[in-house]
């Protein structure tokens, strides 16, 4: 079978205008202060606020990609720190571009795919997450008999023996983690009670390969996006929704410039049954919640309302917004498959976002992104918090 390449391959030299032109100003490390008021939050870049040099925040890694492009300097172990604890997150670009019209994210995430490429990427500490993708087809290695244990006694369509509408792409995490099983579960109720017809690829889905990307690894990625698409194919699927935002921008970034495909972020999805009257949430969930915009969804995919329609259709619930809320959110520690290697950092980083919630007199965390949720239940648990999270499906489940 000829090999289909996903989004086109770009070198990091392409980016040389951007990396050239990067003239330090660190506007990059903040958010949109104009939408904030708390100047204790104003500081944004993960990976900077934490490890302080230069080197932690974007210019100091357009810097680096400059001094590589010129061969100034060799790369060491200080430049795959600094380059593999950014957390994709994109806050820099969005800062950034409008601005400079430059594109500090594009420039990390080619660094990344230049040290696969001349071999000094830390690939030591990704080791674990790179054989489990080897021999189960899961970052986290887990089996495919176990990935489907959620859908136990759902009744679930097989998309790939019966033709449905939409195929469900449930995505790494919320087929490998239990604390994730309700959730996913939710997803499936909802699309049921709004009568959408739906399958899933059950144990045949194999990873969106997100977290190889997201270490710069293209070619095993494609490997996966691949046999997704295959299976796609197969199912005569051409219209995905999923809830796992990693799985969303992938799929919706890469996978479409080798498939005519619609793909749907279920938040999108929910909050359009809504408004055609197919949902009618209507029982109270009295809390006061905060909701987090994942990072992929919100910067990335530009998906902010939406989550926020559906919480604002369910009766009872009084939606507070975070001090750095939609462009400005914080990551929730949980990107750029980061806590593979320093998950003290990743916890560092969701920490501090829940103190973040606990600041504007949230009782709970809703948000879309089954890695934020994990993110933060595990955070909490570890601080004993009161503070509650859940994911938007199943909110919106209690609702109906
Ligand atoms: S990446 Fe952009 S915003 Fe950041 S320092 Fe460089 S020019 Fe300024
Ligand atoms: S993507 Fe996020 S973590 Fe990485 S440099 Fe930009 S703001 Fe910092």
């Amino acid at each position: 079978m000829q090999r289909r390449i996903t989004a086109p391959r770009e070198a990091l030299a392409e980016l040389r205008e951007d990396f050239s032109l990067c003239g330090k100003c660190k506007l990059c490390q903040g958010v949109m202060a104009q939408q904030c008021d708390d100047p204790r939050f104003w500081r944004n870049c993960p990976s900077g606020s934490r490890f302080r040099y230069e080197a932690y925040y974007a210019p100091g890694k357009m810097e680096i990609a400059r001094c590589l492009d010129l061969v100034e300097i060799e790369p060491d172990e200080m430049m795959q720190h600094s380059v593999y604890t950014c957390m994709l997150c994109g806050s820099c670009d969005d800062r950034c571009y409008p601005v400079k019209q430059l594109h500090p994210l594009w420039v990390i995430q080619l660094l990344r795919e230049q040290a696969i490429a001349d071999e000094w990427a830390p690939l030591d500490y990704f080791a674990g997450m790179i054989e489990n993708m080897e021999k189960t087809d899961n970052p986290y290695g887990v089996t495919a008999d176990k990935r489907v244990a959620w859908a136990k006694g759902m009744d679930i369509k097989d998309a790939l023996k019966e033709k449905v509408e939409w195929l469900l792409f449930v995505g790494d995490d919320y087929s490998s983690f239990k604390q994730l099983t309700g959730r996913i579960q939710a997803v499936a109720k909802v699309l049921s009670a709004a009568g959408v017809d739906f399958g899933t690829l059950g144990k045949e889905e194999v990873s969106s390969g997100s977290a190889l990307l997201l270490i710069g690894d293209r070619d095993f990625f494609e490997t996966f996006a691949n046999a997704n698409l295959d299976l796609f194919e197969k199912a005569g699927a051409t219209k995905i929704v999923t809830a796992d935002c990693h799985a969303y921008s992938v799929i919706n970034e890469e996978y479409t410039k080798a498939a005519e495909l619609e793909v749907v972020s279920f938040p999108e999805m929910a909050a359009a049954l809504i408004k055609d009257g197919k949902l009618k949430p209507s029982a109270p969930v009295k809390m006061k919640a905060a909701y987090h915009d994942p990072c992929r969804l919100g910067r990335r995919s530009g998906i902010f309302d939406e989550p926020r329609e559906v919480l604002g259709a369910i009766p009872g619930l009084e939606l507070v917004e975070f001090e750095r809320a939609r462009k400005n959110a914080l990551c929730c520690g949980g990107g750029g498959s980061v806590f593979f290697w320093e998950p003290e950092f990743a916890r560092w980083v969701t920490n501090e976002r829940l103190f973040e919630a606990e600041h504007v007199g949230a009782e709970a965390i809703i948000t879309a992104c089954p890695i934020c949720v994990r993110m933060f239940e595990d955070a909490i648990a570890e601080k004993k918090s009161d503070m509650k999270v859940y994911d938007l499906a199943e909110i919106l489940e209690k609702a109906l």
